[in-house]
């Protein structure tokens, strides 16, 4: 490992910030801090923590010693001055005559100390800063760091490669008893240059940012160059077999993402699932050993919370669908009363009242497939994932070098249900969509960017589809963010196989699907006796038949996930009472409400839910240049009398369709009905 530090970077990041009056010393230790959170080897996603101690400013302007230390919420490869709160340093050094300290208590005295009333929690480890002397702290958690601290003689490992000039602390709880240790321990030999904490990670400080930083890198270099020495480049894991085939993939992702689903009682409680399978990750799951190695735990506490401490490992996929979904949901069903047995085990030890936490896997592994990462979002996924890859890549350093072996079961309980964890359960529900995937056809414009819309702020992850390529953008655009993850497709639904193509990729994208707007359609007219085979034909291909191809590979999905699902259908006002012209969309359209009632009927027992929209005189481009004009001219209208010709004598908007497609959706004992929303029209009311 290399230092990154560029003084002419160094020197703009002082100049930048200078200009909006923050000090050179809080500029560095943003830069550094980015540094290192640019890193992914020293740390991940929110881990790790930098300070600074800093003159700063209090309510009256007078000068205040304080220690600008990481706040909880920001990533140090994001993070921006509001990110480091300052705190009052004299009443925390007072702490450290104070004989014990809860972390409620810790966690206040941090903040009725803050500068800024307003700025996020400071860092857990905000004490062991403070009890340093030195001007800046870097703290991460290493892979090559953690590969070394979790052997089984760690202590003598890290006075072997390390020699004195880092203090070695045995693994110590964070918060007040590790700062008082930390602080001890320097004292004891004020030449060291940082502490590693076995089974945790590895601090290092110094008077400038750039020394403390690259006092970090060349301990992490040095780990480096000590594992390649150890392993001498024998091979770890077993030769990795070919990546996985992407259909086999298509089929395996639902599986196991209904066995997770329905880890416990009652609803299945769904996940979003991520894929990963790079070479060392077919290389692990493949190995002889994997059974072994993975039930050893995460590399650093701090890992747990995002992917507990141990993945469910299931067996290869031999191509029997029902026996593969049958042996999954076995294996975590064992999983499940595993992680019970160990959460009563600890709650009995513990002090306080615990909460049990979702006790199904965050992490499965499947031979020939990869690693597949569970949460209730696509980003919470792809966290868990990163982890775990880095995880695969320190288990790999540690048993080349010796024998991993992290921190034991017991002492990770206190910190999966750490107090401060426990307090933050039940906080902020989840919205009515979130943990589900929704496909919804025709979302680049008008009902269908309505509904994406909509469903976005429900909280679902979404496949959008769209047969043209600038509106799906804007929308897929536009509903993205970090609780919403987005797959816009460009497809022409009519296109049967590629139909089938975006259902694999929206499978292989979040593990599955879980509901499905089939919105798509267009308007042809003509009086029946008038109109062409082949413009009727043209109708039913994108106004029947599309809607039954994209029902039909819904529903396979649905099977292999078994955890019920939805199909919403957008029906039109001309199925049950066709305006003049109208024949040729009337007709397919009649005949979409039968398909719905059909599913309905057909797959209630997969607990598939099967309803219809039946909106009216939505002004959307469906009407395309003068359509509208001339449906109101054909009733003798104005567009605008036209478009509130209804009992409400309101016009009917996307939106409004769209919140009819959500109320159908959160309808759990609603299937084969038809919903009107026409702002009222009693001679179109479906009987
Ligand atoms: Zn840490």
């Amino acid at each position: 490992m290399k230092s990154q530090w560029k003084q002419a970077d160094a020197d703009a990041c002082v100049a930048r910030y200078g200009e909006q009056g923050i000090s050179p010393a809080l500029a560095l230790r943003v830069y550094t801090s980015r540094l290192i959170g640019g890193d992914p080897t020293l740390v991940l996603h929110g881990g790790g923590n930098t300070s600074v101690k800093d003159e700063a400013r209090d309510a009256l302007g007078r000068p205040v010693r304080a220690l600008c230390v990481k706040g909880s919420g920001w990533d140090l490869a994001t993070i921006e001055p509001p990110g480091f709160p300052a705190v009052r340093l004299a009443p925390l050094l007072e702490l450290r005559g104070v004989a014990a300290l809860s972390d409620e208590g810790m966690v206040n005295a941090l903040r009725v100390n803050l500068l800024d009333a307003a700025a996020p929690n400071p860092s857990v480890e905000a004490l062991l800063h403070a009890f340093l002397p030195h001007t800046y702290v870097d703290h991460t958690h290493a892979n090559a760091i953690l590969a070394l601290v979790d052997q089984p003689d760690p202590v003598h490992t890290c006075r072997e490669v390390f020699g004195d000039r880092l203090a070695v602390l045995p693994f110590v709880f964070p918060g007040f008893p590790l700062a008082g240790i930390a602080a001890e321990a320097y004292e004891a030999n004020p030449d060291v240059e940082g502490i590693v904490l076995i089974n945790h990670g590895l601090f290092t400080f110094g008077e400038t940012a750039q020394e403390s930083y690259e006092r970090m890198i060349r301990y992490v270099d040095l780990a480096e160059q000590a594992l390649a020495k150890g392993r001498g480049g024998k091979r770890v894991f077993a030769a990795a077999p070919p990546a996985a085939d992407p259909a086999l993939l298509a089929r395996v992702l639902p599986i196991v993402r209904g066995a997770l689903s329905r880890a416990g009682e009652g609803e299945p409680r769904r996940v979003v699932l991520h894929h990963r399978e790079q070479e060392t990750i077919h290389a692990f799951v493949s190995d002889p050993r994997l059974g072994d190695l993975a039930r050893r735990g995460v590399a650093t506490p701090d890992h747990i919370i995002r992917t507990k401490n141990t993945p469910v490992l299931l067996p290869p996929f031999d191509g029997d669908e029902a026996a593969y979904a049958q042996a999954c949901r076995a294996a975590v069903t064992v999983y499940v009363d595993d992680y019970r047995r160990y959460f009563e085990a600890g709650a009995l030890m513990s002090q306080t009242e615990k909460t049990m936490l979702d006790p199904a896997p965050r992490i499965a592994l499947v031979p020939g497939v990869g690693v597949l990462a569970a949460g209730k979002t696509e980003q919470e996924a792809r966290i868990a994932a990163d982890i775990y890859e880095h995880t695969v890549s320190i288990i790999e350093a540690a048993e080349g070098y010796g024998v991993y072996t992290p921190l034991g079961e017991d002492e990770l309980f206190d910190m999966e249900y750490w107090s401060l964890e426990q307090a933050k359960l039940g906080k902020g529900a989840e919205p009515p969509l979130a943990r589900q995937v929704a496909l919804i056809t025709g979302a680049g414009s008008g009902i269908g960017a309505a509904v994406a819309r909509l469903f976005a702020a429900q909280g679902a992850q979404l496949v959008l589809l769209d047969r043209a390529a600038a509106g799906l953008e804007s929308v897929a655009g536009a509903v993205r963010s970090g609780a919403v993850g987005v797959l816009p497709l460009v497809v022409d639904v009519t296109d049967r196989a590629a139909v089938a193509e975006a259902m694999d990729q929206a499978v292989r994208r979040f593990g599955g699907l879980d509901l499905v707007v089939s919105n798509a359609g267009a308007v042809w007219q003509a009086p029946m006796a008038d109109c062409s085979d082949d413009d009727l034909r043209a109708s039913f291909e994108l106004n029947f038949f599309a809607h039954q191809t994209v029902a039909r590979e819904a529903v396979r999905v649905f099977q292999r996930q078994g955890t019920g699902g939805q199909l919403l259908f957008n029906a039109s006002k001309a199925a049950f009472n066709p305006g003049p012209l109208m024949g040729p969309y009337a007709l397919p359209k009649a005949a979409v409400v039968a398909l719905m009632r059909q599913y309905a009927l057909d797959y209630g027992e997969l607990g598939v839910r099967s309803n219809a929209v039946n909106a009216d005189r939505v002004p959307t481009a469906l009407f395309g240049d003068g359509v509208l004009a001339s449906r109101a001219k054909a009733r003798g209208l104005s567009v605008e009398d036209y478009l509130s010709g209804n009992l409400l004598h309101r016009p009917v908007l996307p939106q409004d369709v769209a919140q009819a497609f959500l109320a159908l959706a959160l309808s759990a004992k609603t299937t084969g009905a038809v919903l009107p929303v026409d702002g009222g029209n009693i001679a179109a009311a479906p009987r």
